[in-house]
């Protein structure tokens, strides 16, 4: 299936079983906010959990916290929001649409770039290459449309470090000849900065008033806070603090479904270290990190890690985890190496001391701090593009029929088993209901009654439950059941007291996070 056909797919399916609504729909929806349904929150509660249970649970020196999502409008004048957290914007003045001027150049990059594989392809299947043989990459850097694409990044990348770069980036994209996709013309305004935090009032009286921001990143609540809980853990160098929670963000362009949301979630964890340190842990980071996406099952393929060109005003070292998603390669995760930058805007601009003590050499200095910070949207869209399967299987009658299936990695399915009985009488549900109630403790169960058991096996593929329990006649002679699995759909028959068992062995933490 090609990226056209899949991505609107997986939008449909996760809307179809109660994964992702629109948010306000009946209203006709609110751009680029989106509610989780029934089973979208179990998938999302998941994903934390498996990353709490990483970066806390698994490390002796991270530590949680939950800050406030309103802050001190100081806060983001000292970390440089306030002046520095703009994107490019550029409107086109026939449809009036506006766009970031640094994504209108990606998008054409991706285009050429998607040409270029579509050359290659066709080539590779005259020559009869292997697809990523060494004569297949090398045409599909050197083509025609490979070069194009390799030029334009590099433009894009000198007009973005440029000194002027909101002009630098609008002559990119006059020389590239880029159109508006709505208008199709090229009648485009100045390139203007446009700051992404939402404002707010503090406070009933007017005149009184006190404009503040929504967060847009989680990490100014954990630096604020840094001394207080190293005080209160009697934590040493190098330690880390870890949060989940929601930041917001104005975002121009807010299209690919939940990918970039104004309203999402970030699970961030900074790491306060030694100056000079910053390039191990760093590079420690990143491996954690990739191995904890892969560990969960993303496609190994699908991932890499791009190194920043620009870094950020509070940055020295700056790399992303890429996921190809069905509408290209993007960001994941950015894991930054941030300095003393945060801490040391926030002790100038409060005033208070920032430093941390070392007990060994008896100094006291600030901390340098490399940073991991993943969306919890993008992770959850990363599994979703990742699981979603639809192939030909034998059904009941013989014939082939299609499934749908998300291939979710058992842990991070909404519900890990489903309990049939094969007909709704003669004391088989009752059966179910017993082995429901013994395993509903430890997992989220479902009972399912209804259609014959098939249909009731591709219901639960489409919503990724690796494990069906079907009670049958015999079970109540034999105290068996039969449990299937999701993906090979291989059928054992086992006694209804080793079924917690059998769950248990597969859904095993340890054997994740190994
Ligand atoms: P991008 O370049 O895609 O705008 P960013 O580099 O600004 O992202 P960071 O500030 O590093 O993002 O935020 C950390 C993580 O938060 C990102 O890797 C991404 O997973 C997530 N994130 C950022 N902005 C959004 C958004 N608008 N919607 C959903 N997730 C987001």
């Amino acid at each position: 299936m090609n990226y056209d056909e899949i991505f609107p797919k997986i939008i449909s399916h996760a809307k179809e079983y109660g994964f992702i609504f629109q948010s306000s729909e009946i209203y006709d929806g609110l751009s680029a906010v989106y509610d989780y349904g029934q089973l979208g929150v179990e998938l999302k509660n998941n994903i934390k959990m498996a990353w709490w249970k990483a970066m806390v649970q698994m490390h002796e020196n991270i530590v949680g916290l939950d800050s406030a999502i309103l802050m001190h409008p100081t806060v983001w004048k000292a970390s440089g929001h306030v002046d520095a957290f703009n994107d490019p914007l550029i409107d086109n003045k026939d449809s009036k649409k506006r766009y970031r001027a640094d994504v209108l150049i990606e998008e054409q990059i991706d285009k050429y770039y998607q040409k270029a594989i579509k050359d290659a392809d066709k080539r590779a299947q005259k020559e009869g290459w292997e697809k990523g043989s060494e004569e297949y990459n090398s045409f599909l850097e050197k083509g025609r449309n490979g070069v194009k694409a390799q030029e334009l990044q590099t433009r894009l990348e000198e007009a973005l470090n440029a000194e002027d770069s909101l002009t630098a980036l609008r002559d990119v994209i006059i020389e590239a000849d880029i159109v508006c996709p709505i208008s199709g013309s090229k009648n485009w305004s100045e390139v203007k900065q446009f700051n992404l935090m939402f404002k707010a009032q503090l406070g009933a009286t007017e005149g009184s008033a006190m404009d503040i921001y929504f967060r847009p990143e989680t990490a100014q609540g954990t630096y604020v806070n840094y001394l207080n809980v190293q005080k209160t853990s009697r934590m040493k160098l190098p330690f880390g603090i870890a949060q989940i929670g929601k930041a917001f963000r104005n975002e121009i362009v807010a299209r690919q479904f939940i990918f970039r949301m104004r309203e999402f979630e970030q699970m961030e964890m900074q790491f306060f270290i030694k100056p000079g340190t910053q390039g191990e842990w760093f590079e420690y980071w990143k491996e954690q990190r990739r191995k904890w996406h892969q560990a969960l099952g993303l496609d190994p393929s699908k991932m890499r890690f791009h190194l920043h060109e620009k870094l950020a005003h509070y940055a020295d070292a700056a790399e992303d985890i890429q996921f190809t998603f069905p509408f290209g390669t993007k960001e994941l995760e950015g894991i930054h190496s941030r300095t003393d930058f945060d801490l040391g805007r926030h002790q100038e601009f409060s005033g208070k001391k920032l430093q941390y003590f070392d007990p060994e050499t008896q100094e006291s200095f600030v901390p340098y701090v490399v940073e991991t910070a993943v969306g919890l949207d993008r992770t959850f869209l990363a599994h979703l593009s990742n699981a979603y399967d639809e192939e030909e299987v034998p059904s009941a009658k013989g014939t082939m029929e299609e499934r749908k299936v998300l291939r979710l990695h058992p842990v991070l399915a909404p519900y890990k088993v489903a309990v049939f009985p094969l007909v709704r009488k003669d004391g088989l549900p009752e059966i179910a209901r017993e082995i429901i109630d013994d395993l509903k403790f430890e997992y989220n169960v479902m009972y399912d009654e209804k259609d014959a058991v098939g249909r009731r096996y591709r219901r639960h593929d489409a919503i990724g439950t690796p494990y069906c329990v079907t009670v049958d006649y015999e079970t109540k002679d034999d105290n068996m059941v039969t449990i299937r699995e999701r993906d090979s759909m291989h059928q054992d028959r086992i006694p209804i007291k080793k079924v917690n068992d059998y769950i248990r062995d597969r859904l095993d933490w340890r054997n994740v996070l190994k």
